[in-house]
């Protein structure tokens, strides 16, 4: 076995990670943690630690770590058949039977499901899909993807143009010039603090409509959003946003693409954000929670309006040019059916509504009154609290004190895991669906501990 020395070393040499800082990796500093299991709601370290995981890896391990429901469903399909392709008609038991499954909880006026790796690469496709649409319907210059600042869509060249945080743009020369960016519904942030939510919703609106104004509707294909924003702050929509929002690309033949990436299978206490907020997508991007994350695959659910377009297209040009090697992946497959078995069996987007309810009041009881605590938010299993310097004029500390890191280390010291978002002082926490009432307390009272340790 080897020691932990010689792994480290071998990590700082020679492991390129993902959304680091590499210099600073490289030369032995910041953060690592080599992680070597997983039961319930905790991780183990090869340190020895026991960390209660308030973010579910990064958001995506739903049902809980180690459920042998999933992994022996897993070593069962790798032995049978480990892979075999999607392409040109062929398929897996498990892959069909996944799309079924898929299918009987998407929204209605669903019509298909194409399964990919993840997040990022199910953008892709949605957005591909999107431009072979207009154009089959012979309107080539309506191609302009809307997407809202703080958005999180992705990071590959398209996806990380419509996620709307700078650190993903800059200097990789994004975004494309195809998307264009429109208000966050931020309401905690929004412009003039006297704005009610539905005031605000009303602005962001005619934020939207002066936009397509400026670009013209003929110009814009699509408009993509999270049902509640991820990454980008832990922030449900301010009051009739989304009814609102829909209204105005239904008028000007927009598509929508809800990016369900987070939400989609139960974290809000639903099984899809597009029925908790009641909007039709034309597309949902889905993937995480699909097989919370015990193998890669993402799902894009596409809208019979698409569908029968799609179809027209194949007729008259052949083959749809668009494919990954491991689409449908019989393993990845295999792993959604156990996990979505599992999540009924368990109940667990009820248990997403009812513990998630408990962890954002509860949070609030304890950290709403701090006075630097602007606002502690949530829906579902997802919760924020959002740090300030003076909590009555709202003033945010300066980015560059890095309150909300420093409470987030003074968690992990604690044995809580928690996020620091990548844009504000913003603590987040999206647990595993199968949170008790117990781990949700013992998340509250850490965050209050760190709270108090770093700020007083
Ligand atoms: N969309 C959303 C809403 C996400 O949160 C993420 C990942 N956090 C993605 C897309 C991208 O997914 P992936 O990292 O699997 O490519």
């Amino acid at each position: 076995m080897l020691t932990n020395d010689q792994l480290a070393k071998w990590d700082r040499e020679n492991f390129f990670h993902p959304s680091t800082n590499l210099g600073q990796f490289a030369r032995g500093e910041g953060a690592q943690r080599i992680v070597t299991g997983g039961s319930g709601v905790h991780i183990t370290d090869r340190d020895g630690n026991r960390l209660l995981d308030g973010f579910a890896g990064l958001y995506c391990v739903n049902v809980g770590y180690g459920r042998t429901e999933i992994s022996e469903a897993i070593a069962k399909q790798a032995h049978e058949l480990a892979y075999y392709h999607a392409y040109a008609g062929h398929g897996s038991e498990a892959s069909i039977t996944l799309s079924k499954m898929v299918m009987d909880r998407a929204p209605k006026n669903m019509a298909r499901v194409y399964f990919g790796l993840g997040g990022s690469d199910a953008n892709e496709t949605n957005i591909k899909l999107i431009w072979y649409y207009n154009n089959i319907l012979g309107r080539p210059e309506k191609k302009k993807i809307i997407s809202r600042w703080r958005g999180y869509h992705g990071s590959g060249l398209m996806t990380g143009s419509l996620t709307g945080l700078e650190l993903f743009h800059k200097k990789f020369d994004l975004p494309l010039a195809q998307v264009i960016h429109t208000e966050a519904p931020y309401y905690f942030r929004r412009p003039d603090l006297n704005m009610s939510e539905a005031q605000f919703t009303a602005h962001c609106v005619a934020e939207l409509e002066a936009l397509i104004e400026r670009e013209g509707a003929d110009t814009i294909a699509a408009f993509i959003g999270e049902p509640v924003l991820g990454t980008g702050g832990i922030v449900p929509p301010p009051e009739g946003y989304w009814p609102a929002i829909q209204k105005v690309l239904d008028k000007h033949d927009i598509l929508l693409v809800v990016d369900e990436v987070v939400t989609g299978f139960g974290r809000l206490g639903s099984m899809f954000g597009s029925d908790h907020y009641g909007v039709k997508p034309d597309l949902i991007t889905s993937a995480k929670g699909l097989t919370s994350a015990y193998a890669p695959l993402s799902a894009s659910i596409v809208g019979q309006r698409m569908w029968d377009v799609l179809c027209q297209g194949t007729d008259e040009y052949g083959v749809l040019g668009h494919g990954w090697t491991y689409s449908a992946h019989p393993i990845g497959a295999a792993a959604g059916i156990a996990n979505l078995e599992l999540i009924d069996k368990l109940g667990l987007v009820e248990n997403a509504a009812s513990t998630g309810a408990y962890l954002v009041n509860t949070m609030r009881e304890a950290l709403g009154d701090h006075p630097n605590v602007g606002e502690v938010r949530g829906e579902g299993m997802l919760c924020a609290v959002e740090l300030v310097a003076e909590r009555d004029g709202r003033e945010f500390f300066d980015a560059s004190e890095g309150k909300g890191a420093k409470v987030v280390a003074a968690m992990l010291e604690r044995g809580v895991i928690a996020r620091a978002m990548p844009q504000g002082d913003i603590l987040g926490f999206a647990p595993p669906l199968c949170l008790t009432t117990e781990e949700a307390d013992k998340i509250v009272s850490v965050t209050k501990d760190a709270v108090a340790a770093v700020l007083g």
